[in-house]
C-alpha cells in the first residue's frame, strides 16, 4: 500500500513535468520496488537512480520516462534494449510495446540473471534478456521499430542505424562524463536531434568504451 502511494506521487510528478499519459500509464503498471535491491526498497519510488550493484544503477524514473516519451513506442512494435540492468526500463517499454516484443542485452551475466528474475515477478512475459555485447546491437532479431540505449556511447555508430526499420527510432547519450541525449529518426539518412545533456554508465565493449 506504501508503495502505491509512492508511486501515485511519482507519477503526478512526472505528469508535471509534462510526460504523455501513455507512458504515465505504462509506468503505473510497473512495481519499480521489484526491480531494486531490497536494501533500496525505500527509495524505489523517488526520481533519482539507484545502485543495483556491480557498478551499475537503475535510471532515475524521469529519464525512462523522458526516453520512453522520445521514442514513442506503439503497440506491436520490435524494440531493442542495450543495457538491461535492472530489467525495470524495458518492463516500461514492454507494457508500451504490448503485443510487441523487448530484446534487452546485457555485458554482464548476474545483472541479466537480476534482470530476467525481475521481471519474471512483475509478470512481465514479452522481453527476453540477453547476455551479449549490445554495442554492436542484437542482429539475430533485427530490424528494429524502436532502440534505446540507456548508457553512454562514443558516437552514434552505423551498426545500430544499420539494425533499425526505415522511420525507426534510437535513443541514445553520447559522450564520455556528461552527455548529450540524441534523438536519431532513420529517414532520408539520418536526422539527429539533441535532447539535452545527460549523465549515464558507460556503453562498453567493441563499438563502446574500453572496459
Ligand atoms: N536500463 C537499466 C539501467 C541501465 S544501466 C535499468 O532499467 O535498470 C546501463 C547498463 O548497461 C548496465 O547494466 C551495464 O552493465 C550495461 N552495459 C554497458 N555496456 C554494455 C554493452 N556493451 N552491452 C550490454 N550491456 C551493456
Amino acid at each position: 500500500m506504501e508503495f502505491e502511494i509512492q508511486k501515485n506521487r511519482l507519477i503526478e510528478d512526472l505528469r508535471l513535468h509534462g510526460i504523455s499519459e501513455r507512458v504515465l500509464e505504462a509506468m503505473r503498471r510497473v512495481p519499480r520496488h521489484l526491480f531494486v535491491p531490497e536494501r533500496e526498497h525505500k527509495n524505489a519510488y523517488a526520481d533519482h537512480p539507484l545502485s543495483i550493484g556491480w557498478g551499475q544503477t537503475i535510471s532515475a524514473p524521469h529519464m525512462v520516462a523522458i526516453m520512453c516519451d522520445l521514442l514513442d513506442i506503439k503497440d506491436g512494435m520490435n524494440v531493442l534494449e542495450i543495457g538491461a540492468g535492472s530489467g525495470y526500463h524495458a518492463a516500461v517499454m514492454a507494457e508500451l510495446a504490448g503485443s510487441g516484443h523487448v530484446y534487452a542485452v546485457e555485458l554482464i551475466e548476474d545483472l541479466a540473471l537480476f534482470a530476467s528474475e525481475n521481471l519474471k515477478k512483475a509478470g512481465i512475459s514479452n522481453v527476453t534478456v540477453i547476455v551479449e555485447d549490445g554495442s554492436l546491437g542484437l542482429p539475430g532479431f533485427a530490424p528494429y521499430d524502436r532502440i534505446s540505449v540507456p548508457c553512454a556511447a562514443p558516437d552514434i555508430s552505423d551498426t545500430l542505424i544499420d539494425q533499425l526499420k526505415p522511420g525507426g527510432k534510437l535513443v541514445i547519450p553520447v559522450g564520455r562524463a556528461i552527455q548529450e541525449l540524441y534523438l536519431v529518426t532513420k529517414i532520408n539518412g539520418i536526422k539527429k536531434e539533441a535532447k539535452g545533456g545527460v549523465v549515464f554508465v558507460p556503453l562498453v565493449g567493441k563499438k563502446g568504451f574500453p572496459f
